[in-house]
């Protein structure tokens, strides 16, 4: 994808907006952009420097997503919203073309990297209660207060923030600003300017700093930070606005990830801002369990959108008809009566019987989960909580200190009683 029209290959060192932004390293990438931490010279800080494929499709998608950050950073002010933060935007010319480059605030691991790390089994209950607290910050910010659907919520795009600031303390963050190409210094020391001088001097000094501690360490590990996150905070921001929309200007049909899809998508019986309320309940249920809670198939006789909708009605009971039959494509998956045409029979397992049968959830914290989860997966969009609503459910508001969440080594111990399909599907 290196090639006209498609990504600017960037090397550590690389400088970009008139010199402003320093490219240090890649941060990862996406099927639009690479994504590199860069060391801004006039604030003293690092950001995340999107670099937009090239590509007129591409370059407009930058655009529509730079409409969106902007309007999210200017109701924002105070940066304690929850959403990824826009710093600046430009062009660069290179060789594959013009891009357009996004500069963000810079962020931490996504959920979906710390679902990983923590190998699967589930984050600790008070830290899923943290997270969930400031995805609907984000969420109640961005519905009641800009009419954004951000269409498109999962763990992938919801970040961590550091919890070290890299820019007051770059050793710990493993982090030194570098201000030019390692292999040869294309910039020339005469043309260097004040502040650069300054900072190539605090850089070298940084450097010092980082060979002494490895020496005490007695390693050679650079340092890395800290990644147990037991008793702390655990703040995180939404990204990826690629995909958002304001409500009232809806681009797409067929939006959010399938895992995380809402039933009105399916149906395409129109969707609204609770469309994200459906994928935040799922990515909150993957949190605390280490697994997706829909994971559909195609099988035989039915297609992944059925097996889909099966799989919502096994954990949530039937349907209402009136909702099944709502939708343009309904007549392709439910009958007259409002039952699925090709999946018979189904096995019901609500979620607070999931939790503990499956997942060894003591009958307290299952029972609690479930009825904060429950009503967000109301089959009908309008009945489900607002973000602000939830934000008032005593779930949510509990405190950790008199729990044992705290100390529980994990609270999931996966059991295998088959969840995968359990339903019996029969072909007609
Ligand atoms: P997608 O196909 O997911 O839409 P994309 O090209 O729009 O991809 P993003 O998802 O915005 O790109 O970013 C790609 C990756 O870069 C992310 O998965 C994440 O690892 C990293 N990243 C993005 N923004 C930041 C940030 N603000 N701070 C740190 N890392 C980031
Ligand atoms: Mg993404
Ligand atoms: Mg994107």
């Amino acid at each position: 994808s290196y090639r006209k029209g498609g990504y600017h290959a960037v090397r550590v060192g690389d400088q970009f907006n008139g010199g402003r932004y320093v490219a240090q390293r890649k941060l990862g990438w996406g099927e639009f952009s690479t994504v590199w931490l860069a060391y801004d010279t006039t604030t003293s800080t690092y950001v995340a420097l999107k670099i937009q494929k090239s590509a007129a499709q591409f370059a407009q998608a930058a655009l529509h997503e730079i409409a969106i950050l902007s309007n999210i950073a200017d109701g924002d002010p105070t940066h304690s919203k929850c959403v990824v933060r826009l710093i600046d935007h430009f062009k660069h010319a290179g060789p594959n073309g013009q891009h357009q480059c996004m500069v963000l605030e810079f962020l931490g691991d996504s959920l979906l990297r710390l679902i990983k790390h923590n190998r699967y089994k589930g984050l600790k209950l008070y830290k899923v209660r943290e997270i969930c607290k400031c995805i609907l910050i984000g969420l109640d910010y961005l519905h009641r207060e800009l009419g954004i659907i951000h269409t498109d919520l999962k763990p992938e795009n919801i970040l961590l923030c550091n919890t070290i600031d890299p820019a007051k303390d770059p050793v710990r963050a493993g982090l030194t600003p570098i201000l030019e190409r390692p292999e040869g210094n294309l910039n020339g020391g005469a043309t260097m300017t004040l502040i650069e001088k300054k900072l190539k001097r605090r850089a070298r000094r940084a450097v010092a700093k980082i060979s002494l501690r490895r020496e005490s360490m007695g390693g050679n590990e650079p340092p890395k930070p800290e990644r147990n996150l037991d008793g702390i905070d655990v703040k995180c921001k939404v990204v990826d606005f690629g995909n958002g929309c304001w409500a009232n200007k809806q681009l797409a049909e067929e939006i959010q990830t399938r895992q995380y899809r809402a039933p009105e998508v399916i149906l395409r019986s129109g969707y609204s801002y609770s469309v994200d309320m459906w994928s935040f309940a799922c990515t909150a249920f993957e949190l605390a369990t280490g697994d997706m809670l829909f994971a559909p198939k195609v099988g035989q006789g039915f297609s992944e959108d059925e097996d889909h909708l099966a799989l919502m009605m096994e954990l949530l009971g039937k349907m209402p008809r009136k909702v099944a039959i709502s939708g343009a494509r309904s007549k392709d998956f439910f009958d007259r009566h409002g039952d699925l045409k090709r999946i018979r029979r189904l096995k019901f397992w609500p979620l607070d019987k999931i939790l503990m049968d499956r997942y060894k959830f003591s009958e307290t914290d299952a029972r609690e989960f479930a009825d904060f989860l429950c009503p967000i997966f109301d089959f009908a969009p309008e009945k489900r909580p607002t973000a602000q609503q939830c934000l008032q459910h005593p779930w949510i508001n509990r405190s950790t200190s008199n729990q044992n969440e705290m100390k529980s080594k994990s609270n999931v111990e996966k059991v295998n009683v088959g969840m995968s399909n359990p339903h019996i599907k029969v072909g007609k």
